[in-house]
């Protein structure tokens, strides 16, 4: 099949959490099965534009309201993704170091859809089926169905995922002069409670609609910032189809951002390596079990409770544990982290920033993991630890639901119910007891590292349901 993507992140071009993962490995696997897999997003002045060299492979104009954009389509002039990576040049609108948070993003994002549809017209073969990613690529279902320009792609199947449904991307009436001409008739198709909202056109337009979770779709059908109506409404066309991980990239044999590689029958002598090396960077003790956390520093992740609970856990049981934070977000919740480093040194430390690299190092070093999550989506973070050896903390949401199991209940991961600092640290608690039973402890991990979280069995789900959607 002729698949397209349409995305605005995609690993390794530009990364901000777990959507840019999922579009930089769903294509590699689909074109391993023998499909033509290309992904379409915005070409930002970031570290890879600055780092690869490209060429130009269309020019065009991209109409928002009474604005003309001229944009490129380029191509990195090496690539060895294992797929077709396309990246939308739009002077003016996305020449900037960041991937969101400006004033102006929904101009952005939709002249961004405007370029592709444009682009996406003048190519010669029409796709099987465009797959968009999240509200910055909504509005693409409904133009490829409804508006005049694009007649072309009418049918077309659109497949649309939510990977997360808090962001909506909502703006008013005022602004629908940025959408390309379409019948009044069909207002309705972009609106939700009296705003133009992608997110709810995506929904309502796109062939079918999936979820990066089953259990996620069950809980957004119930509390979805206000959207569960629609979701219900929908639910015959959804289905949660869980993600999967790179298991290239995220592969502690062959990482190579780790300080030693290993698999199951080293992972004693590789984790440590890696636990040592950490604790050296942070002044932690390695002796003690290292509880992690790695994410964005926001609400939706349970990260405002994280300054709470280390200092519960710390000031009750000192010199039990040691505690290393990884992220960024909420600026109160950064100054808090930071604050606590001075009581705890030794014990605590907190990386404020997005590295990588740190990041895989963490998963491989680390003894536990923590997800608090308020919402998950799907969760990546609980599948590269699972695969690195690292035993998952989680409050049973989402996708966190659908991959870990409690230890109690024949299963390899640590759960608790509410997002709370309570049952956080009740959570911990039982942990540190795991840690302590080293028969059990070595037994889990080896249990957790050999389960198959690969993409195979998802990209052959999406194949199929690209295959159903065949007129
Ligand atoms: P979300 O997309 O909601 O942020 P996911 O669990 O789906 O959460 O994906 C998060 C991804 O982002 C993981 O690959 C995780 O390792 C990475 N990540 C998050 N914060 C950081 C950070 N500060 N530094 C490095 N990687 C990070």
């Amino acid at each position: 099949m002729d698949i397209i993507h349409i995305s605005a992140e995609c690993y390794p071009a530009a990364k901000v959490g777990g959507l840019a993962d999922v579009v930089g490995a769903l294509p590699k696997y689909q074109a391993l099965m023998g499909h033509s897999a290309t992904v379409l997003m915005p070409f930002y002045h970031g570290k890879f534009s600055r780092e690869n060299e490209f060429s130009t492979f269309f020019s065009g104009f991209a109409r928002l309201g009474h604005t003309n954009f001229a944009f490129n389509v380029l191509k990195p002039k090496t690539n060895t993704l294992g797929y077709e990576l396309l990246l939308i040049d739009i002077p003016g609108l996305f020449d900037r170091d960041n991937v969101y948070s400006y004033h102006d993003d929904s101009e952005r994002f939709i002249t961004f859809q405007i370029a592709a549809l444009n682009w996406l017209r003048e190519r010669e073969k029409t796709p099987d089926v465009v797959h968009c990613h999240d509200q910055h690529t909504g509005f693409i279902p409904f133009m490829m169905s409804k508006v005049r320009e694009y007649q072309r792609f009418e049918n077309v199947p659109t497949v649309f995922t939510i990977h997360n449904g808090q962001y909506q991307g909502q703006f008013g009436f005022d602004r629908l002069y940025y959408l390309p001409p379409f019948h009044s008739y069909f207002n309705g198709l972009v609106e939700w409670h009296n705003l133009i909202n992608p997110l709810a056109s995506a929904i309502k337009c796109a062939w079918r609609v999936t979820t990066v979770s089953p259990s996620y779709l069950d809980e957004i059908s119930y509390s979805m910032n206000g959207m569960e109506e629609l979701l219900r409404t929908e639910r015959g066309k959804s289905l949660g189809i869980l993600n999967g991980i790179d298991a290239d990239v995220w592969n502690p044999e062959t990482d190579p951002m780790l300080e030693k590689n290993f698999d199951v029958k080293t992972a004693d002598e590789g984790k440590k390596a890696n636990k040592d090396l950490l604790c050296s960077q942070f002044g932690l003790d390695p002796s003690k079990p290292l509880f992690t956390f790695i994410g964005r520093l926001v609400g939706e992740k349970g990260a405002d409770i994280l300054p709470d609970i280390i200092y519960d856990v710390l000031h009750y049981s000192p010199g039990e544990q040691n505690i290393l934070i990884l992220g960024s977000g909420e600026k109160h919740v950064e100054h808090a982290l930071l604050q606590l480093e001075d009581q705890f040194k030794g014990n605590y430390c907190s990386y404020i920033g997005y590295n990588e690299r740190l990041s895989h190092l963490i998963y491989a070093g680390a003894d536990f993991l923590l997800m608090p999550s308020r919402v998950e989506p799907c969760g990546l973070n609980q599948m590269y630890a699972l695969r690195y050896g690292t035993v998952p903390i989680v409050r049973r949401t989402g996708g966190l639901r659908d991959t870990v199991t409690d230890i109690g209940d024949n299963g390899f991961g640590v759960c608790h119910d509410q997002c709370t600092k309570s049952d956080v640290t009740h959570a911990i608690h039982r942990a540190k007891l795991l840690y302590q039973n080293k028969r059990t402890f070595k037994k889990v991990r080896k249990q957790i590292m050999e389960i198959d979280h690969s993409w195979n069995k998802a990209a052959l789900e999406y194949i199929e349901l690209y295959q159903s959607l065949k007129l």
